[in-house]
């Protein structure tokens, strides 16, 4: 690791841990990470994209490229939900789709739709584009008005969204019960499951999911975990794989898509964080206990053996005396399990690389921390398709305390999903800092199957971030006067999200110069606000470029508009003095 704290090498002891405030709730069920909360800063982000975005080729081999599709070298802010204030991105390691959830609650759903797996018939819609998100509110699903999604996960081939209400809906695949309906086929759209957690005497909200490719996992309020899909591997937790000869020669195994408690030594344990991988889960505890159960191929489980855990299991490597050696945070890879523990040290158990320690040959068969980074205090994980990341705190970082770098590793990675850059390698089977987010704090992450995605907190570092897609078709002239005064000299702004250009006098109120950090125009301003808001002319918006303008937001910064080509041969001294660097 270059520019972090300097990591001991692995046969030297590590230096004594200093205490680590844990989170009360290291896992708060309306933010996909355990981001402590810094006063004055917002726990809200833009949503960035790197990897594949051709939902339809990601992972098959000999389709042809799409060049409106590229791989994205790098992170790019995602043009569609960059006026979206997101608390949450969500998809899956072995899926790819993905969902977006605002602090409106409005979720924005996209990618591959296989099985329906976002709420539309997959035979009408094979794939939803990213520059064109599936925008879904709780009311549409027949919530009451007010209710806000807050939690998304995404399997395979199914998807589960979560209300501020508790309720929970899924789409998709449902062939093993993995929707909570009954089981067979697909679920077309999303339907509210009435689970267990739901009714009776034990009833309380669901506030957050996780979903594996046959199972899904639903925690509650309380801490408790209810688990509904196939279970032949252990995977439901409830102590059995129901499995049975069916008819000659066919074995069957028991589907429970009805959810059900997932009880044993989770009993009266509050669970904080529940993590699923292809086959498998973890779950977290307040205590900072860590339970495993599941599919346990190449010691996934990171128990010392292979052989399938039918109950939540305690993995004693957090489990000591020593409570800084407990865990804070858990993910899961598709054949790899990653825990954070409360010295922030990333440690994982499983297979995740194509060679070397932690392949198929030499898993890793209990939890096992990296050298490379083992001088950095870990926030977040997430595990894709091959790719594995992780957030830690940034003491080089430029603009002083507070920093966050994202760290990123993985083996056999063909669509850039690691993200490291144009013209670097796209692989790396150790960690290394994503020197393309160098300034960019990163609050939320989201490992896919072939693309990876990025919560940043608005600053300048992720104002010069590149744009997915790049240009976008836009009017060449100021929309209100529709004159060219460049040849006097005013000055015109260019909307970060439709590129429509503004001069700064023809905006209500007019501006006085290029406002720092992003700017959107009036328009883009209200798209997704939560009343909707008529048009009508820029008159009737008193106040715009104001509002929306929050405690702790940077100041913003516009993009000064760009002349069109054909304007090439204008004098270059009468444009705006405004450069992005
Ligand atoms: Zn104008
Ligand atoms: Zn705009």
């Amino acid at each position: 690791m270059t520019d972090t704290a300097a990591a001991p090498s692995a046969d030297t002891p590590a230096p004594a841990p200093a205490p680590v405030p844990v989170p009360e709730h290291p896992h708060p069920p309306t933010l996909i990470a355990p981001v402590p909360a810094v006063p004055g800063k917002q726990q809200w982000g833009r949503v960035l994209i790197c990897g594949g975005t051709n939902w339809l080729s990601l992972g098959k081999k000999g389709l042809p490229a799409d060049p409106l599709s590229p791989d994205l070298p790098a992170p790019h802010t995602l043009r569609s939900l960059s006026n979206v204030k997101a608390t949450g991105v969500y998809t899956s390691h072995s899926g790819c789709h993905a969902i977006v959830i605002d602090v409106s609650g409005a979720a924005y759903l996209f990618g591959r739709n296989s099985s329906s797996s976002l709420g539309l018939p997959a035979s009408q819609h094979p794939s939803v584009s990213g520059q064109t998100p599936r925008r879904l509110l709780p009311t549409s699903l027949g919530a009451p008005q007010g209710t806000k999604f807050t939690h998304a996960a995404c399997g395979r081939n199914h998807s589960v969204l979560v209300g501020d209400d508790g309720s929970v809906w899924t789409a998709g695949v449902n062939a093993h019960g993995q929707c909570g309906h009954p089981a067979g086929g697909e679920v077309g759209a999303f339907k509210l499951i009435q689970g267990g957690w739901a009714r009776g005497k034990l009833r309380e909200k669901a506030v957050f999911a996780s979903a594996g490719v046959t199972f899904t996992l639903v925690l509650t309020e309380s801490g408790r975990v209810y688990a509904f899909g196939s279970g032949e591997h252990g995977q439901l937790g409830n102590g059995r794989t129901g499995e049975r000869i069916a008819q000659a020669n066919k074995t069957t195994y028991d589907i429970e898509d009805e959810p059900i408690l997932v009880k044993g030594p989770l009993d009266g344990k509050k669970v904080v964080q529940i993590a699923c991988g292809q086959q498998h889960a973890i779950a977290l505890t307040m205590d900072g206990l860590c339970y495993v159960w599941g599919f346990n191929g190449y010691c996934r489980l990171g128990l010392g053996h292979q052989k399938d855990v039918l109950t939540p299991t305690l993995v004693p490597q957090f489990a000591g005396a020593n409570e800084m050696t407990r865990g804070a945070f858990v993910a899961a890879g598709p054949t790899a399990t990653i825990v954070i523990d409360r010295q922030r040290m990333l440690l994982m158990a499983g297979k995740f690389k194509t060679s070397g320690a932690g392949s198929v040959g030499q898993p890793f068969t209990t939890f096992r921390y990296f050298a490379e980074i083992q001088g950095c205090k870990m926030l977040l994980a997430a595990a894709g398709g091959v790719t594995h990341f992780a957030t830690a705190e940034d003491d080089d970082s430029p603009t002083g305390a507070a920093g966050i770098m994202t760290i990123a590793w993985g083996q056999n990675a063909i669509n850039s999903e690691l993200g490291l850059g144009e013209g670097q390698p796209k692989s790396t089977p150790k960690p290394v800092r994503v020197e393309t987010l160098n300034g960019v704090d990163v609050i939320g992450l989201a490992a896919g199957q072939n693309t990876s995605f990025f919560l940043a907190r608005p600053n300048e570092a992720l104002a010069e971030l590149p744009r997915f897609p790049e240009a976008v078709p836009a009017p060449n002239l100021c929309v209100v006067c529709d004159e060219d005064r460049e040849a006097s000299g005013e000055e015109a702004l260019e909307c970060e999200k439709c590129d429509t250009p503004y001069h700064l006098g023809c905006l209500d109120p007019p501006l006085q110069a290029i406002p720092e950090g992003q700017w959107f125009c009036p328009k883009c301003e209200k798209e997704f606000a939560e009343v909707p808001v008529v048009v009508v002319g820029l008159a009737a918006k008193k106040g715009v470029g104001k509002e929306g303008k929050e405690e702790g937001e940077p100041k913003k910064r516009g993009r000064p508009a760009k002349r069109k080509a054909e304007d090439n041969d204008e004098p270059e001294a009468k444009k705006v003095k405004v450069a992005k660097k």
